[in-house]
């Protein structure tokens, strides 16, 4: 889960990680009362998206007077902002931050992730802040510090200590290495006690007057770890979000769309997987990874009808269940009462395996809709009267 800048700014501010004085605005009369409130003679004017490259995207703009932090909110407010990471069509801007402007010494890139090679959680560091690190990863690797955290002792204080020398912030002013460090440790302690995949601070700044400030700040959630994070999952927008993809989450389903035709509805992610492999193979294209998850009922096959049929380019469904646990009759017998319910207009082909398999069959069979809901014999097979169906010969 991703939350906003503003919000990542106030959790990380719980542990001492501290960003520029700041107040969040939904309307240009509170951004310049934000900005008389915070006082100074310079402030910053930033768009609330769920993305980075904001800067670039005209999203971020510096303010010389209170007219200019009018202007910036006039034009950002409302605006439909295109970055890298939105895609083409952007995203609208409902909210700003305004901040204090801050006279920058230095900036530096800071990040935390879960890295999956060695297992642990990566502390990277890098003297090139303010550019994208995957640019900085292709141009000049070696300019990328690591240090990989032991899960069992937490980051120690020897390797924040590292790492701010790395930077070479004692040649920028030794009086910053200690609060540098102690920033680095606070970042890992949000990260670790939140739950977070990943924590941003990109630019992480030095300034003139000497502090150690998180000039952006960017912050994602384990979702496997929201039910522990009662005050996590308050940050969520959802206006920010896929409609398709919050639908599902609030139906527990595992979806991703995808750019395909064929609505697949299956019941494990490896299954998933091989489901989409085999469409494909088949010389279709799947419009969606859906894991439906151990139990097929009618009710989450309902849900899963509702959001596979949202999205316009699906012109069949594949359901692919395997019946373990979950027997094949009683998955079959939901299929027909929710399509009926959901009065589909796409055909839907049903490959069922194990338990119950036959009475399945008869179920489908009989159940009077004809060529709209067919039965398949194996996988391939159901690859095959898929695309057919998806391609209008079904
Ligand atoms: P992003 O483009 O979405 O990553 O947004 P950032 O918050 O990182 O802002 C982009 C850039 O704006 C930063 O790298 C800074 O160079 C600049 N910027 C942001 N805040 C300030 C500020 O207070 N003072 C100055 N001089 N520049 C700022
Ligand atoms: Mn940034």
């Amino acid at each position: 889960m991703k939350i906003h800048e503003y919000q990542a700014k106030q959790v990380l501010a719980t542990f001492g990680v501290m960003a520029p004085r700041g107040r969040v605005a939904g309307t240009v009369q509170e951004a310049v009362a934000a900005a008389r409130a915070i006082g100074g003679s310079t402030w910053v004017v930033k768009a609330q998206i769920h993305a980075g490259g904001r800067g670039k995207g005209g999203g971020v703009k510096l303010c010389k007077d209170l007219k200019a932090v009018e202007a910036a909110a006039e034009q950002i407010l409302g605006m439909q902002l295109v970055t890298h990471q939105t895609g083409p069509h952007g995203q609208r801007v409902e909210k700003v931050l305004v901040e204090e402007g801050m006279a920058i010494a230095k900036e530096l890139y800071l990040s935390m992730l879960v890295d999956r090679n060695s297992k642990s959680v990566v502390v990277l560091a890098s003297t090139e802040g303010g550019m994208e690190i995957e640019e900085v990863a292709a141009k000049t690797p070696e300019k990328i510090l690591r240090e990989i955290v032991d899960p069992t002792v937490g980051l120690l204080p020897f390797q924040a200590q590292r790492l701010a020398f790395g930077l070479a912030i004692d040649r920028i002013d030794p009086k910053l290495v200690n609060p540098a460090a102690s920033l680095i440790a606070g970042l890992y302690e949000a990260f670790r006690a939140k739950d977070c995949s990943l924590a941003e601070i990109n630019p992480l700044v030095l300034t003139g007057d000497g502090r150690v400030v998180a000039l952006d700040a960017k912050v994602t959630f384990d979702d496997n770890a929201l039910f522990r994070h009662k005050d996590v999952v308050e940050l969520r927008d959802r206006s920010e979000e896929d409609p398709l993809d919050s639908e599902a989450t609030d139906a527990g389903l595992n979806y991703i769309k995808l750019e395909g035709s064929i609505g697949c509805m299956v019941n494990g992610a490896g299954l998933a997987m091989g489901t989409m492999d085999i469409v494909q193979a088949a010389g279709g294209s799947p419009a969606n990874f859906l894991d439906v998850g151990g139990t097929a009922n009618a009710e989450g096959v309902e849900q899963a009808f509702r959001i596979i049929t949202k999205d316009p380019h699906v012109r069949c469904i594949l359901i692919n269940i395997f019946g373990g646990i979950v027997r094949c009759d009683v998955v079959a017998e939901g299929v027909v009462t929710a399509f009926r319910k959901v009065g589909l207009a796409v055909p839907v082909v049903v490959r069922l395996e194990g338990t119950n398999k036959e009475k399945a069959h008869e179920i489908i069979d009989g159940s009077g809709l004809g060529a709209r809901l067919v039965m398949a014999d194996g996988l391939r097979d159901a690859a095959r009267k898929a695309v057919s169906a998806a391609a209008g010969k079904g």
